[in-house]
Parts: structure tokens; sequence; C-alpha cells
């Protein structure tokens, strides 16, 4: 069996989840394997992987593959790498998968190797391409900052595969609806080695970075805190975009960690990228090069953004965002 783990959020599967569709029908077909999909949540908390959540998410994934099974359970929410590779690694022996696709998310970068230690099987990580040639799963992943395209074969099954974000296309759905299947998983004790004893929300809800089809982002040339919150979080908010930072802006402590974009950071794959006072160093663009259209503001015309940028503004993002958020008012 080819097994996809659906990530989700509020009730919908992530983006992430609809291009491992993608992957896991050609895996599927080139080997006539079956095709399913895994829903984890935590039961019964109402929240985003919650029961409600699960079922929804069930669902919606059962238009797009024949089989889905769904794991709940308390210990789920919120999600951690040990309960989370305890129900990944029963699931994936219980339905006999001998391809599990995670994505290149932090669940399937903290889990992937977990489950392909404990199963003892291959992993292959950060994968931009997948298929099985002469009966062995065959990946190519970028390697050296993107600048080398390594392919690497899986000598053990099952195979754990995580896949980057933006690399496969989103699948669209089937015409009939699959089944939705019960899985019980034997969670221990030792599972459970962090509690929780609260949450509460820190910042306000935005667009989430990697799923988002444009993001704004923000570099040192900005300047400083508050002009970045000043430009870039003006322009996100006008477009409806998630908001990124280069590594030099969270080291400095304009922003967190979580909105880093590149090669330590998060991988985005938008339609739209908006740089704003980013040199474009390799660290960073090897996490955003997938985007479809870049526009790039910068002071200096030689920038090395502008290598890979769509639309070159040689200016100061001081001059130039409120121009163009003038321009976009006036739009609507
Ligand atoms: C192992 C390692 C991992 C790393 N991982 C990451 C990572 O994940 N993500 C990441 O981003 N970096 C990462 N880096 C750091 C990376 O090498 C760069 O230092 C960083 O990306 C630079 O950030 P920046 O573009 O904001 O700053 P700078 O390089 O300082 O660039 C600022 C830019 O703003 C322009 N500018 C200045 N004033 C203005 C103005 N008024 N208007 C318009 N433009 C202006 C300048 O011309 C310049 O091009 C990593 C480095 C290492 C060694």
């Amino acid at each position: 069996m080819i097994l996809i783990v659906v990530e989700h959020a509020a009730g919908e599967p992530r983006r992430s989840a609809l291009e491992l569709v993608s992957v896991g029908r050609s895996l599927a077909q080139a080997s006539g394997a079956p095709l399913a999909a895994l829903v984890l949540a935590g039961a019964g908390t109402g929240g985003t992987g919650g029961a409600l959540g699960a079922e929804a998410v069930a669902e919606r994934m059962a238009s797009f593959v024949p089989d889905v099974h769904v794991v709940e359970h308390e210990v789920l929410e919120p999600p951690r790498a040990e309960t989370m590779t305890r129900a990944l690694a029963h699931a994936a022996t219980t339905l006999g998968a001998s391809v599990l696709l995670l994505p290149a998310s932090r669940l399937g970068l903290s889990c992937g190797p977990r489950v392909a230690l404990r199963l003892g099987g291959s992993l292959l990580e950060d994968v931009t391409s997948v298929a099985f040639e002469d009966g062995a799963v065959v990946a190519t992943r970028p390697a050296f900052l993107a600048r080398v395209s390594v392919t690497v074969v899986a000598e053990a099954e099952p195979v754990v595969v995580s896949v980057e974000l933006g690399a496969p296309p989103r699948a669209s759905p089937l015409g009939g609806a699959g089944g939705v299947h019960r899985l019980e998983v034997p969670f221990e004790a030792r599972d459970e080695r962090l509690q929780s004893l609260s949450r509460r929300a820190l910042a306000k809800e935005r667009v989430a970075l990697d799923e988002a089809e444009v993001v704004v982002c923000g570099g040192r040339g900005l300047g400083s805190a508050e002009a970045f919150e000043r430009h870039v979080l003006r322009l996100a908010e006008r477009l409806g975009a998630g908001v990124g930072a280069t590594r030099a802006v969270v080291d400095v402590g304009w922003r967190s960690y979580a909105e880093q974009i590149g090669q330590t950071g998060t991988t985005v794959a938008p339609r739209l990228f908006v740089a704003l006072g980013v040199s474009g160093a390799v660290q960073h663009v090897s996490g955003m090069n997938r985007s479809g259209v870049i526009v790039a503001v910068n002071t200096d015309a030689d920038a090395p953004i502008f290598r890979i940028s769509d639309y070159c503004v040689v200016g100061d993002v001081n001059e130039v965002v409120p121009a163009l958020d003038e321009a976009l008012a006036g739009i609507g």
C-alpha cells in the first residue's frame, strides 16, 4: 500500500495533502499497490485537530483516494513527535504500507526518521520527485543549497518519503467517494513524556506561511522592527498574504523564527512572493525559489534577489511600498 499522511487545519486538508495525492497516485499506478490516506487527530477536543475536524478532513480526502484511515485519540492533540510516531508506525505496519508519504514539514522532518528507524525501513528526505524504477523507490532531492540534484534509492521497506512543499502539483478529486475507516492505536504511557498545561495564542491569526498563495517577506533592508510592521504587515494584510522574514531579521529579534524562510526555516511555494529589502542569499533563496512570480524591491541594482525575480524594482522600500499600497487601495 502507498499511504499518504494528511496534514490538516480547521477541518480542511492542507495543501501538502493534495500534493502528496499526486505523488501517491503515480506510485500506486506504477506499482499496482492500493492508495490510501491517513488522518491523525486529537479526539473530542473540537479544535483544529479535534473530532469534528477529523471527520470533515476524512470526508474531503475520500474524494481523492479510495480509502481513508482515521486515528483519533486525545494524546494526538497537541501533536507531538512521540505520539505521532507511534500512530504512524502502527498504521504503516497494520495497513501494510510499503511507502509512507509525508510532507517535508515539521511533522515529516521530525517523525519521518523516527518511523523509518522504528520499522527498519528507508528514509528519503526532502525529495522533489519520487518514482518506482526496476521495483525500487527512487527519488531526487536538492543538495548543496539546491545547486545539485541527487538521486537516492531506497534499499529497505517500508520506504518513508518526505516530499517538499510545492514540488508536486495538487491533485484533483476523483468522481466518487472512498471509504472511511477507524483505526485504533495502542498508545503507551511512555509516549506521553510532555504534558501541555495551557495554550494561548500569542499572535493574531494570520495566513499560514507554508499554505499561503501570496507571501510578503521582509529583510534587513527595512531597517527596523517598526518599518517591518509598517511595510510588510500592511502589504500582507492588503494582499491576504502570509508574512515571511529573512534570518537576519529573525536574528536581530524583529520577527519570530516561525516566520523565517530559507534553508534553516520554512520552505514556501506561493503563486506570488514579494521580497522587500531582501538581498537574496543562497540560504534564503533555497526556501522560496519554487514561488510562481517573484517581485523584489531593493536599493541595490546588483542584489542577488534580482537574478531570480520576475519583477525587479530598484528603489527604497520606504518610497516604493507606500506607493504600491496606495495603488492597491485604488484597485479596491
Ligand atoms: C548555515 C546558514 C543557514 C542560513 N539559513 C538562512 C535561512 O534559512 N533564511 C535566511 O533568510 N537566511 C539564512 N542564512 C543567512 C543568509 O546567509 C543571509 O545572511 C540572510 O538571508 C540575509 O538577510 P537579508 O537579506 O535580510 O539581509 P542583508 O543581506 O543584509 O540584505 C539586506 C538587503 O536590503 C537592501 N536594502 C537596504 N536598504 C534598503 C531600502 N531602504 N530599501 C530597499 N532595499 C534595501 C540591501 O541592498 C540588501 O540587499 C543562513 C546562513 C547560514 C550560514
